[in-house]
């Protein structure tokens, strides 16, 4: 049987969805996170359900791209069911959706969720008057606790199966849902939407909601830096506590030395560093930044930060496009089909990129630890990387406008945001998914990507042309660039190569070095550093590589959707070329005011 979920944007489809199939889409307490349809699969006593999870819609006046999925989708008619879901603190608003639909088809189940947080504001509602009304199955289930699912298949079985045009009711929209709310929705408390008012007015204020915004922000990369200094010390000293034993095996079974020498002291070595350098930072920002995402707190940013993207001609909604680049600009430029008008969206798209993914914002935190402040506290460290962020919002500002200036001139459009309830965060559950979804999928990309890259690595540091090896060559060949950039050849070679995963970057540079002769004999965290200023880094270049890492092509997987989601070549091509431009541009005047100034 093919299920259709669907509904309004925030109200749990996400959850049932994977409380039913047992997969794993992204949920997140704001409207918008869903834009492509997602399918699994459920079976029940016997049956074999496929369930898609459509991405929210207010009304099927489809206005944007995703939209359109959901709107095709109900009128397509290729289902055995379509379960609207529904908030049960606002039902009324929820039904304007559920009648259109009911317009279309019977085939619909009534679910309504998040009945928990209705019972908190004290919110009751009569589901068999409701029931008679609609003429529909109704049921309440709380998805996160995932009660009443199991009535929610077996309602099913109910349906009206007989589709004929002429037995669908025809309701007045939303009048008709102001009605059949006033009729089985009673508030026994007026007030039970204050506390959400008043913290809003206070975060969303003139002047608090930017400070407010960079406080939680600093928090959170105070926490972050925090526990990297110390999980990464530990994880350290237990990976390399495998190190004599894996020698020892390795030369028990009279394996030539070379090759110990390169799996040990080249390969394990490397992937230890990579390990204990990534997953800390990793490991303790997601959870934090999901913890934000799940209060409700991301449509605020959007809302706070619509003022500024007006005054470069483009809407707020960017900033949640931003919020998702956080994890992965890939997902970002994707995201950016909650925005309705198109020369916003490729503004958007064209713009991700400054906002540092997964992939990128270990080596600024590492970068930061090892160089900027060696021994200062924690909280500067977390401020300078904050300053970082920032610039990297300023650089979304600047390039938007110019954009908005040259190649997508126009004016800015008026969206709707829904500024959704403020809800408890799950804290375990977001431990739990932060780690399996996000840290391991990226470390598991970084060891992966880092293996080709090595072996790349080895070729290059082994092949020879005109005595020469052919990393010295392209490293040699790049050098007189990159020191106008005030990096050296070897980290511009490694930005080219990590072009497939921004992960490999650190790995790469790792690899060339020790490729390039220098031998490393005592394993602490700190010979990281060592290794680098043994080759010539300074202050400055590790200013710059931040710089770079913040500000340069997309990665491949980005750039590959941003060719799907634009369907144009020139646009893929500016995506590439504009914000290689600027951090190129970026070095070179932060060289040349470090050179003035020390
Ligand atoms: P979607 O946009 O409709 O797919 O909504 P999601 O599935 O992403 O859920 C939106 C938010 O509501 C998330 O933060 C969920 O954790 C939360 N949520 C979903 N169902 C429930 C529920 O029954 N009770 C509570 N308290 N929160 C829920």
């Amino acid at each position: 049987m093919k299920i259709g979920l669907i509904g309004n944007p925030n109200v749990g489809k996400s959850t049932i969805f994977n409380a039913l199939t047992g997969m794993h889409q992204h949920t997140g307490n704001w409207p918008g996170k869903t834009v492509v349809k997602a399918s699994g699969v459920k079976k029940y006593q016997g049956k074999t359900y496929l369930i898609e999870d459509l991405p929210g819609t207010y009304s099927l006046k489809a206005h944007s791209k995703e939209e359109e999925v959901t709107r095709d989708f109900v009128h397509s008619n290729n289902y055995d069911a379509l379960i609207v879901v529904c908030d049960a603190s606002a039902l009324e608003r929820n039904l304007i959706l559920a009648l259109q639909v009911l317009n279309v088809t019977n085939k619909v189940i009534l679910c309504i969720n998040l009945i928990d947080e209705a019972k908190k504001k004290k919110i009751e509602i009569n589901y068999e008057k409701l029931e008679k009304i609609l003429k529909i199955p109704i049921v309440p289930v709380i998805a996160r606790k995932k009660k009443g699912l199991d009535n929610l298949l077996e309602s099913i079985s109910k349906i009206n199966k007989n589709n004929s045009k002429s037995k669908l009711n025809t309701f007045e929209i939303s009048n008709k849902a102001r009605e059949i709310a006033l009729e089985v929705v009673t508030y026994h408390n007026k007030d039970c939407f204050k506390k959400d008012r008043i913290i809003d007015k206070i975060v969303t204020s003139k002047y608090l909601s930017i400070p407010i915004m960079l406080l939680m922000l600093l928090f959170i990369f105070w926490l972050t830096i925090v526990f990297t200094n110390y999980f990464s010390d530990i994880l350290y000293n237990f990976l390399f506590s495998f190190e004599k034993p894996l020698l020892n095996f390795l030369e028990f079974l009279h394996i030539p030395v070379t090759i110990i020498n390169m799996l040990v002291y080249g390969l394990f070595r490397v992937l230890a560093w990579v390990v204990s350098v990534m997953l800390p930072p990793m490991a303790i920002f997601f959870p934090l930044f999901t913890l934000l995402e799940d209060l409700g707190y991301l449509p605020r940013i959007a809302f706070c930060l619509d003022k500024c993207f007006k005054k470069c001609a483009s809407c707020g909604k960017q900033a949640l496009t931003m919020a998702m680049g956080f994890g992965c600009n890939a997902v970002g430029v994707t995201g950016a089909r909650i925005i309705d008008s198109p020369r916003e969206r490729l503004m958007a798209i064209l713009t991700n990129v400054f906002v540092p993914c997964n992939g990128r914002f270990p080596l600024i935190i590492s970068m930061i630890t090892m160089f900027l402040v060696t021994t200062g506290t924690s909280l500067l460290k977390a401020l300078i990387l904050t300053l970082f962020i920032v610039l990297g919002i300023f650089i979304t500002f600047v390039v938007t406008k110019i954009l908005s200036k040259t190649l997508l001139k126009g004016i800015p459009s008026s969206f709707t945001l829904e500024l959704p309830s403020y809800r408890r965060p799950e804290i375990l559950k977001i431990i739990i998914r932060s780690i399996f979804d996000r840290t391991i999928f990226v470390l598991k990309r970084a060891v992966l990507a880092s293996i080709p890259a090595g072996i790349i690595i080895w070729l290059m540091a082994n092949v020879m042309i005109n005595g020469n090896t052919l990393l010295e060559i392209c490293s040699n060949f790049l050098n007189p660039f990159a020191k106008v950039m005030g990096l050296d050849g070897v980290i511009l070679l490694a930005f080219l190569l990590a072009f497939p995963a921004n992960e490999i970057v650190i790995p790469i540079i790792i690899m060339s070095y020790l490729s390039l002769g220098q031998l490393i004999e005592t394993p602490d965290l700190n010979v990281l550093k060592t290794l680098f200023i043994e080759n010539g880094w300074t202050t400055l270049t590790a200013i710059n590589v931040i710089l770079f890492s913040l500000i340069h092509f997309p990665c491949l997987t980005t750039v590959l959707t941003i060719k799907k989601e634009t369907g144009s070549l020139k646009w893929t091509f500016l995506s590439i070329v504009i914000p290689t431009i600027t951090g190129i541009i970026i070095c070179i005047l932060s060289t040349q005011i470090y050179n003035l100034v020390m």
